[in-house]
């Protein structure tokens, strides 16, 4: 049984709705929201982004063999001495076929780049540090090698029978191509999450409608959109719902009834007289809370039917923000992510910034590196949480921590890149 609001509230220390921490809040989703059951297989091509739903165990050991790392010639290695070593050329191993000629002392043999190791041999003397004697012979120059430089040992990338990759995993471009290095076409990933989304408010106006005096229109859904594509989840688009409560409640239930996750964004601060807090209230079990950051103050969270809500407050910056801090976690822990804290890259400050502590600030910064090498960050103009534009020209979230007070110009603070999520 998933746990209610209620149990999960008791089980955290101090849980105040109306002032909570963002640490706080990272928590309580981390208890509310479960892995999604249900694999699928896909090939190789389809399965970046996915989450590896077992262990995958290496049928193979990669390299297969032995191998040569360079174009040169390879020699048993315990001929190396003080002096240089002439070595008499008896064939060629080249790649993708084995030597199998007999190889005695003062001999080598010519190699090509990842061709077998004939018998024996344990060594390998790049082409271009030898010279060739007057009687034909090669010379490996006296104290350039140590006995085994320039082979490749069997299994070292991968070994049989031990895991390759740990379930969990999420698939990137080099996990990809270790998949297909084992000679595997097929994996058994974690279905996608479906997650279904609309915007709320009588003042915001679908692409199409003509504009009109006090109203605007609906960014927030492309940026939804955009950002649950990224994390490769299957998007619902539920588009604007108007503030009628036969309306909220059919897009809540259509949405409940179909997806894993609910997103809304508007509606949810104190001073809402719209329907949409009061159609989350009577459908699900919700709660409402304050939330000690800026932007993004007010944030709903809870459960509608077997559907995980996630109701974010109306301004796009506040949108983006409270995805990329708690929705993007929670969603990834949905998917059966391993690990999906964010990682944050440390860059000192080219201004002072003023900084209350008590609450989570998240500026919009800009990440250079400074003419001395050192990574440093700047936030950009107007900070107001309806400034669509400072996250455009961001490319990372200045993260200023709970407890952080003022900073100094030329101190390190903690940045948020949007790389990967953006
Ligand atoms: P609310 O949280 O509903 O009070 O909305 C806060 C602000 O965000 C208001 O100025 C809204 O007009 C704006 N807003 C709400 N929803 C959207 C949206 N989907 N796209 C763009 N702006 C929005
Ligand atoms: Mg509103």
């Amino acid at each position: 049984m998933n746990p209610s609001i209620e149990q999960i509230a008791a089980q955290l220390q101090g849980y105040d709705p109306q002032a909570l921490s963002a640490d706080a809040v990272g928590e309580f989703l981390a208890r509310l929201v479960a892995p999604v059951r249900g694999t699928e297989q896909v090939g190789v091509f389809d399965a970046l982004g996915r989450v590896l739903a077992r262990d995958l165990v290496s049928p193979i050991s990669v390299p297969p063999h032995d191998n040569s790392a360079m174009d040169g010639f390879a020699f048993d290695g315990a001929q190396l001495a003080a002096g240089a070593l002439p070595l008499q050329v008896v064939g060629t191993a080249l790649a993708g076929k084995a030597w199998q000629g007999e190889v005695r002392p003062g001999q080598c043999v010519k190699i090509m780049t990842g061709a077998i190791m004939p018998a024996g041999l344990d060594t390998v003397v790049p082409q271009e540090f030898t010279k060739t004697l007057a009687d034909g012979r090669i010379e490996v120059p006296a104290g350039l090698l140590q006995r085994g430089d320039n082979r490749r040992c069997k299994g070292e990338d991968l070994l049989e029978g031990r895991p390759a990759l740990a379930a969990g995993e999420r698939l990137g471009p080099a996990a990809s191509g270790l998949v297909a290095s084992l000679g595997i076409p097929r994996i058994e990933v974690v279905r996608r999450l479906r997650v279904a989304y609309f915007s709320t408010g009588d003042e915001i106006l679908s692409l199409g409608e003509p504009a009109r005096e006090g109203a605007v229109y609906d960014s927030n859904r492309y940026t939804v959109h955009g950002l649950l594509r990224r994390l490769g989840c299957e998007v619902i688009d539920l588009g604007v719902v108007r503030d009628e409560p036969a309306l909220l409640e059919q897009a809540f239930r259509d949405a409940a009834g179909r997806a894993d996750a609910i997103i809304t964004s508007g509606g949810v601060s104190v001073g809402e007289a719209d329907y949409t807090k009061a159609m989350m209230k009577k459908l699900g079990d919700v709660a409402f809370w304050k939330i000690a950051m800026r932007p993004g103050r007010p944030m709903a969270v809870g459960r509608i039917g077997d559907a995980v809500l996630f109701g974010l407050p109306g301004n796009p910056v506040a949108v983006m923000v409270t995805f990329l801090a708690f929705v993007r976690p929670a969603l990834l822990r949905m998917m059966g992510a391993r690990s999906s804290a964010p990682v944050y890259l440390s860059a000192r400050s080219a201004e002072a910034m003023r900084k209350k502590p008590g609450r989570t600030e998240y500026q919009r910064g800009i990440v250079t590196r400074a003419a001395d090498g050192g990574l440093e960050v700047r936030t950009t103009g107007n900070q107001g949480s309806g400034v669509l534009s400072s996250m455009v020209q961001a490319n990372g979230l200045i993260v200023l921590h709970h407890g952080q007070g003022n900073v100094a110009a030329g101190e390190p603070v903690d940045v948020m890149m949007f790389e990967g999520a953006l």
